[in-house]
Parts: structure tokens; C-alpha cells; sequence
């Protein structure tokens, strides 16, 4: 092989790898948010699966977690975490979220549930998967954890009209507070949508609220957009480490 071929191919092997495990970011220093969905290898054929990464997975993150010294904080109180830290969410509300309790408990961390209360109400979501119930969701908040909204019915606030938008935020905040018997303080935007507007409506109702996005969450940044780094099903402990520290694992 020609010097030229071995070093054309040796550059894009390079390029291929630090585009795919990006290395070469600035370590970050504010708390990471990870937002899981699914906790199971079950497939729906939908988008879906692409969030669901396997049970035994979530399991090795959190022994990573404790292994590297990591504290864990609810959305609720973010800001209050000094050092090494990390908070853990869960995005509508599925059955199989519950796998994650003994382990959570299992090394002393919290997290935060947000949960769409019409599909916690049919005991199903659209695609036909087992949601908790109310007694599961009465059961993480009297264990510590942190219930908050994921909307009434997970639609793209900014496609709402003004009206349409209150409802979704006040009506399902209002039906957690009842069910669990403690005010809500958090909202996770479905699909991480929002605009100008949507922001300022959550404002009304909420103390903080999340997106989607690849960066840690730093003292004093936007508290109505607060930045989640999607855990897929391809999510290696490479990129769980990248995540940690650069908040952002791959371009
Ligand atoms: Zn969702």
C-alpha cells in the first residue's frame, strides 16, 4: 500500500472515530441531565425504540456513577448540588420505569418522574405500552423521588393555541398535585418542543422546565430550559462518559 492511501485512510479512520466519541470536546463543568424513556428490551416498531435501552444497561450507568463518585439531584433542586454531579430523569411515565427503583435505591440516588397524565389514566399509551399507575407514582414520591408534568396529552406545546397550551400545563399539574399530595414544580416539554411563547406559559405554572439538548446545566442558566442529553439504545459507556464530562458525546 502507498504511504498516500495509508495515510488517506488512516485520516478518515481518525475523523470517523473522534466524529463518532468526541474527545476532543472541553470538559464541562455543570451537572449533566440524562433523560431515559424506556427500561426494556420489549420492541413497539416505533421511534420509540430507539429510546429503550435495556434494564441491565441502566443498572451498569448507576454502578459507573457510584464507582466515579457521583451525587444525584432532583430537577427540583439542581442548583444545589456542588462537585460531581448528575440528574437522572425519566420521560413519560412507562410500567417498566420501575425496574429503575431497587437500583436507584440500591446505591442511594434519586430521580425525577415526569409523567403524561392521560396515558397514566388509560393505564396505556398510543402505541399500547403498560404505564404505572397511580399507586407506583404515589410510591416514588413517598420514597423521595420527584413527580413532575409531562403534559396532559405529550403534544407539541408550540402547535397549541394560548388555550390549549394553559390546559395541557395546569390540568395535568393540577391532577399530580391531587393524586400525590404535594405541589409539582417541574415540566419536561414533549418531544423537547418549545417556543417563546411555550416558555412563557410553563413560567406561569412551573419553577423549571427541560428540553433536549446536549449540555450540562450550569448555575444561573435558562431554569425554563434546562438542557437533557437523550439516553438511546446505542448509548455506550463510552458516550455515558463523554455525556458526564462534556456533556455532549458524538456530532
Ligand atoms: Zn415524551
Amino acid at each position: 500500500m502507498k504511504w498516500k492511501t495509508k495515510a488517506i485512510l488512516g485520516l478518515s479512520f481518525l475523523t470517523t472515530f473522534f466524529s463518532r466519541y468526541n474527545f476532543w470536546r472541553k470538559k464541562e463543568i455543570g451537572v449533566s441531565v440524562l433523560l431515559y424513556h424506556r427500561l426494556s428490551k420489549q420492541k413497539t416498531y416505533t421511534n420509540l425504540d430507539k429510546f429503550s435501552i435495556d434494564s441491565k444497561n441502566f443498572y451498569y450507568h448507576m454502578d459507573y456513577l457510584k464507582q466515579m463518585g457521583y451525587k444525584t439531584v432532583n430537577v427540583e433542586n439542581l442548583e444545589e448540588c456542588e462537585g460531581k454531579c448528575v440528574c437522572i430523569t425519566f420521560d413519560d411515565g412507562y410500567k417498566d420505569n420501575m425496574y429503575a427503583y431497587p437500583v436507584l435505591k440500591k446505591y442511594g440516588y434519586t430521580a425525577t418522574f415526569f409523567v403524561v397524565t392521560d396515558w397514566i389514566e388509560k393505564g396505556k399509551s398510543p402505541c399500547g405500552l403498560k404505564m404505572m399507575s397511580w399507586e407506583d407514582i404515589k410510591f416514588l414520591k413517598k420514597s423521595g423521588f420527584e413527580i413532575g408534568s409531562h403534559s396532559l396529552s405529550h403534544k407539541k406545546l408550540p402547535l397549541l393555541s394560548i388555550e390549549d397550551k394553559k390546559k395541557e400545563l395546569s390540568n395535568s399539574k393540577k391532577i399530580i398535585e391531587e393524586k400525590i399530595k404535594s405541589p409539582v414544580f417541574s415540566f419536561s416539554y414533549p418531544y423537547g418542543a418549545w417556543d417563546d411563547e411555550s416558555k412563557k406559559t410553563v413560567k406561569e405554572y412551573y419553577k423549571k422546565a427541560l428540553v433536549i439538548k446536549q449540555k450540562t446545566y450550569i448555575k444561573n442558566d435558562d431554569a425554563f430550559l434546562v438542557p437533557r442529553a437523550v439516553m438511546r439504545k446505542n448509548t455506550d459507556m463510552v458516550d455515558f462518559y463523554l455525556l458526564l464530562t462534556r456533556g455532549r458525546s458524538r456530532i
